[in-house]
C-alpha cells in the first residue's frame, strides 16, 4: 500500500481491531451493490470512502428531481442521467483508488448470476420483492453472503445471510415469496435521512464480513424505527421446506 492510502485510511487502520491487514482485506474485495438508489447511493459512498478495491453497481434508472431528498449521491445537475453514469462520476471523485464498474441494466434471471459470480459479497438495496428474491436466489446458488436492506416510511431493516449454509436462513425462509405485495418509497414514501440509517449498517455490515473485525451473525434482522429511534434484533431460523435453500 502506497503512503497516500496508508494516510487517507489512517482512522480506520489506527483501530487496534483493524489494522493495516483489514486495510489490504478491503482493498482486494469486490462487492456488488444492487440498485443505486436511497440504499445504494449512500452505501456506495461509503465502501468508496472506505477503500474496498472494487465495487460494481447495478441500475437501469435514470435520476429525477424527486429523487434527491433521499438519494444525496446525486445532485441537481445529474437529473436526467443515469444513475449508474452519476455514480460512477462521484465515486470517483470521492476515491480514485477504487475501481468502480457500473452496469446499466435490471437485475434480471438472465444476467444475475454473472454479476454475482464475480464478488465476493451482495449488498441489495433494490425496492421491491421480484429483485430480491431473484437476488437471494443467485446468493444461495453462487454461495455469496447478501446484506438485505429495505425502507419504507420511517421503518428500516437489515438481514446478513448465508442461506447456502446447513442452519443459517436465506431471504426466502424469512419472508416466503407469495407474490403480490409491493413496498416501496413511491408508494409509501420515505423520510430523508432514514436511508442513510439503513444503508450505513449495511456498509459496516459489509466492511464487517470483509475485514472480520468483529464476528457477524447471520440468523437475526436488525429492525430501526425512525418514530421512536429504536434499534432492535429479531432472531431469525432456516425453513428447512424453503424452495430456495431447503432440502
Ligand atoms: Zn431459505
Amino acid at each position: 500500500m502506497k503512503d497516500q492510502e496508508l494516510l487517507r485510511y489512517s482512522r480506520q487502520i489506527n483501530l487496534p481491531e483493524f489494522g493495516i491487514e483489514s486495510q489490504q482485506k478491503l482493498k482486494n474485495a469486490s462487492v456488488v451493490i444492487i440498485g443505486m438508489g436511497a440504499l445504494g447511493s449512500i452505501s456506495s459512498m461509503y465502501l468508496s470512502s472506505a477503500g474496498v478495491g472494487r465495487i460494481f453497481i447495478v441500475d437501469f434508472d435514470e435520476v429525477e428531481l424527486s429523487n434527491l431528498q433521499r438519494q444525496v449521491l446525486y445532485d441537481e445537475s445529474d437529473i436526467g442521467k443515469l444513475k449508474v453514469d452519476a455514480a460512477k462520476e462521484k465515486l470517483n471523485l470521492i476515491n480514485a483508488n477504487v475501481e468502480i464498474v457500473s452496469i446499466h441494466d435490471k437485475a434480471t434471471r438472465k444476467n444475475i448470476n454473472e454479476i454475482i459470480s464475480e464478488v465476493d459479497i451482495v449488498l441489495d438495496g433494490t425496492d421491491n420483492f421480484d429483485s430480491r428474491f431473484l437476488i437471494n436466489k443467485s446468493c444461495v446458488q453462487n454461495k455469496k453472503p447478501l446484506i438485505s436492506a429495505a425502507i419504507t416510511a420511517f421503518e428500516g431493516q437489515i438481514l446478513t445471510l448465508k442461506g447456502y449454509e446447513r442452519n443459517l436462513p436465506c431471504y426466502e425462509c424469512v419472508f416466503p415469496n407469495i407474490g403480490e405485495e409491493n413496498n416501496n418509497c413511491v408508494d409509501n414514501g420515505v423520510l430523508a435521512p432514514l436511508p442513510g440509517v439503513i444503508a450505513s449498517i449495511q456498509a459496516t455490515m459489509c466492511i464487517k464480513l470483509i475485514t472480520n473485525f468483529s464476528p457477524a451473525a447471520f440468523n437475526e434482522m436488525i429492525l430501526f424505527s425512525g418514530k421512536e429511534i429504536d434499534m432492535r434484533k429479531v432472531k431469525l431460523k432456516k425453513d428447512t421446506d424453503c424452495p430456495v435453500c431447503g432440502k
